[in-house]
């Protein structure tokens, strides 16, 4: 099975589970393991930050980072499409009661105007009645958007009238390090635009765990009180810890493949007649499209394509594929000669379901498996 659902599909390398094999561990809710230590020294550094905290997944930094950041009532301005508006279960309202201001944009990233739209919605009635302002969210690189990547002037010049308008600024850069890669510039520059960021392993850096938050020391000494009380403090933490130096050693440069694998893809399947790619030279790993033109149901599509030994996955009305570390250029290529396939065969299956009055998807999907 070609898994191009989720650049989380990785599974750790032979080399990473030995390297997991070898940590040396502590007690990570004490600050006593020294690999996780050692792991968040490195991260600071790298992101130019005074201090950092190890957490197990990316959710979770985004939910304390802006219950640190906020009072509750407060306003968060981010992109109307981000991760932390469309796909944390509404945390920011459970962690920090906090009011979510959208912004929307094309492709995720926006500019000063819509900043200031945004604060002059907030702040519509008197200061009597009006919720606060307090910070401001980006992503980098924009999943929904399709791994679109902010140009470090772009981000500066947002990042800066924020933070002259009094809110504070929060990177979440699940993916910062695939926006490192394809635009050449430090992940010090981009980190250095905002008061807090955090990059997660498990996604292209190939990790099974693992995120770190940084930003000022009374940042994260307040954080680490949160990430406690939330049940995010660990124990024997450098056993996974040690994953993610690995990545760090061996799975960043080598991000590039994958962006090249994403262009390669979305070039391709851009061939395919009804295939109607949203981005045909994507900026990072993530490739969009959609087969709504030829009447096909992407439930369907999908499923088909995954009976051919191709699994991808739906976000919205989209469908996604995401390159990594697991999937080969030929993998790429089996994956595209399938999406022809199944494209050209659903086609014509759907025509002839049709003609005999099957409306039901699933019978649609049966018939068209079984009549292949
Ligand atoms: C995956 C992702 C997250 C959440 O990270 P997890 O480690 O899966 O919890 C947050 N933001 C973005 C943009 C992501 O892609």
């Amino acid at each position: 099975m070609i898994l191009l659902t989720s650049d989380t599909e990785t599974k750790p390398t032979q080399a990473m589970r030995q390297a997991i094999a070898n940590a040396e561990v502590g007690d990570e809710q004490k600050g006593e393991d020294p690999t996780v230590n050692k792991l968040l020294e490195r991260v600071a550094d790298l992101l130019g930050k005074e201090a950092a905290l190890f957490f197990a997944c990316g959710t979770i930094c985004n939910f304390v980072s802006i219950k640190t950041h906020t009072r509750p009532a407060d306003v968060v301005l981010a992109e109307h499409m981000s991760h932390i508006i469309r796909a944390e279960c509404g945390g920011a309202a459970l962690s920090s009661g906090v009011l979510m201001e959208p912004i929307a944009s094309e492709r995720g990233i926006f500019t000063i105007d819509a900043v200031e739209q945004a604060l002059g919605r907030v702040t519509t009635a008197p200061y009597l009645y009006s919720a606060i302002p307090r910070l401001l969210c980006v992503e980098q690189s924009h999943n929904f958007a399709g791994g679109s990547v902010w140009q470090l002037p772009e981000l500066r010049e947002v990042c800066d009238f924020s933070r002259q308008k009094g809110l504070a600024t929060h990177m979440d850069g699940a993916r910062l390090l695939n926006a490192v890669v394809a635009t050449q510039t430090t992940a010090k520059d981009f980190a250095n635009c905002v008061d807090s960021v955090w990059i997660d392993f498990t996604k292209g850096l190939g990790a099974p765990m693992g995120a770190v938050l940084a930003g000022t020391r009374e940042f994260i000494s307040e954080a680490r009180r949160y990430k406690h009380m939330f049940g995010g403090a660990m124990r024997q933490a450098g056993i996974v810890a040690a994953g993610c130096l690995y990545a760090l050693d061996h799975h960043v440069e080598r991000l590039q493949e994958d962006h090249d694998s994403a262009s390669y893809l979305a070039r391709r399947l851009s061939e395919i007649e009804g295939v109607t790619v949203r981005d045909t030279k994507p900026d990072t790993n993530i490739v969009f499209f959609d087969v709504s033109k030829l009447g096909l149901n992407k439930g369907m599509f999908l499923t088909l394509l995954q009976e051919h030994g191709v699994k991808m996955g739906a976000v919205g009305q989209s469908i996604r594929a995401v390159t990594h570390l697991d999937v080969s250029r030929s993998d790429i290529d089996f994956a595209v000669d399938t999406v022809a396939k199944v494209t050209k065969f659903l086609g014509s299956a759907v025509i002839k379901a049709e003609r005999q009055d099957i409306y039901k998807l699933e019978n649609v999907v049966n018939f068209a498996i079984s009549s292949r």
